[in-house]
């Protein structure tokens, strides 16, 4: 078999893997177990090949020559919200998302990538944020500019989604930070994490603004940095030293960890919400089974009076994706679409007055779908409740 490998394809580096697979279902149908849908591309597309097991035959059948690189290929890879759920779910551990990200930069190579994501990439290269912006806006939402590029051992990351489209929650994030004593920076010339490059298959443009933002942050002297945006921490956290090959200079918290820190030290407590409130939050594809941060958010929940967590079915490592992730948006809006609706719908039904989560994107796409359903659940960022309510010592 190994004398039939296209020595130029990427894929080649995950053949292990991809012929450890079992043909077992376990990545998308869990219906044995209970909650039955955990893959939303699968749940879309309904086709086995958007779902983990059928897109790793299709990497077997591309090593092994009877199959070649297409545009139905390019649909079905790039078809993913890379939630994880399957690769948390694989009865054979493999890295489900790791085989998908080189699938993605072998169609890149071939010229197959979806037109929506390439625009906004090539967008991200000018503009060294998601959304085409000025660069120099970045920061528009800070008046106080005391402690930008400010030497100092922590650093607050902003990320592209709370700079442009949620500026509340980088207020917010800040201000928990000040409220918090923590002498902090902000990187003046930061640039986008680098992850829409790798979804995009394009790992040396993801290696440039990785090192950009790795140097910046070094030359502030920082020690540790401190997320809002938990895709840009585990990018950072995961991702850097993989694409760059060296490990990262500096320890990476997200803010929620912080928060939990300080909750459990007695320097933080909550004024009461509203006396009753059921609340129910959803675990971020990024922030859980990107960097296993499941017990930092419920923790800080837990901490506020009268508030009381009710959990959806699907939550942990179980949890659903809200339909945002991958920046799937761009080419394939009904299956962000379908996901949102799911997920909120799953909240609705929990009771819960209002819908937590501790993601800017998670956020944005919840608020979107609320509006579009005329849901009467309240929809928050978890760090903009702790900023409303926390009462620091
Ligand atoms: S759970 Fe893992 S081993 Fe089983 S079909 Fe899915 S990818 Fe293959
Ligand atoms: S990463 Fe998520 S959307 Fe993609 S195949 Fe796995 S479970 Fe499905």
């Amino acid at each position: 078999m190994t004398e039939r490998y296209d020595h130029d394809l990427t894929l080649r580096a995950v053949a292990q893997p991809i012929y450890e697979c079992l043909r077992c279902a376990f990545c998308f149908d869990l219906s044995w177990l209970g909650p039955a849908n955990l893959c939303p591309a699968y749940a879309w597309g309904a086709f086995e090949s958007y779902g983990a097991r059928g897109r790793i035959a299709l990497a077997r059948a591309l090593l092994e020559g009877e199959l070649e690189y297409d545009a139905t290929v390019a649909e079905r890879v790039f078809a993913c919200t890379e939630c994880r759920a399957c690769s948390e779910h694989c009865f054979k551990y493999i890295d489900t998302v790791a085989v998908f990200a080189r699938l993605r930069e072998d169609l890149v190579a071939r010229g197959l990538i979806p037109p929506g994501l390439a625009a906004a990439t090539d967008d991200l290269a000018e503009t060294h944020n998601l959304y085409g912006e000025p660069h120099e806006r970045r920061l528009a939402w800070l008046k106080d500019r005391s402690r930008v590029d400010r030497a100092a051992s922590v650093a607050f990351f902003v990320g592209c989604t709370p700079a442009y489209v949620r500026r509340s929650l980088a207020h917010d994030t800040y201000a928990v930070l000040e409220a918090s004593g923590l002498d902090f920076t902000v990187l003046g010339d930061e640039w986008c994490c680098g992850h829409p490059f790798l979804a995009a298959g394009q790992r040396e443009r993801a290696a440039e603004v990785m090192r950009h933002n790795v140097e910046g942050l070094r030359a502030l002297g920082v020690e540790r940095v401190i997320f809002g945006c938990p895709g840009c921490m585990r990018t950072f956290r995961e991702d850097v030293p993989a694409v760059l090959g060296e490990p990262l200079p500096f320890e990476v918290a997200h803010v929620t960890e912080e928060i939990a820190r300080q909750v459990e030290a007695g320097r933080l407590r909550f004024d009461v919400y509203r006396s009753g409130t059921v609340v129910t939050y959803h675990d971020p594809c990024t922030l859980g089974r990107g960097l296993g941060v499941y017990d930092a958010p419920r923790a800080i929940i837990e901490a506020m009076p009268g508030m009381r967590l009710q959990e959806m079915p699907r939550h942990g490592r179980d949890s659903y994706c809200c339909g945002a992730g991958s920046f799937v948006r761009y080419d394939f809006s009904g299956l962000t679409d379908r996901t949102g609706d799911e997920r909120l719908r799953e909240a609705e039904a929990t009771g819960a007055q209002v819908l937590l989560t501790a993601c800017p994107a998670c956020v944005t796409q919840f608020q979107q779908v609320r509006g579009r359903l005329g849901a009467s659940l309240q929809v928050m960022d978890l760090v903009s409740l702790v900023r409303r309510l926390g009462r620091w010592r």
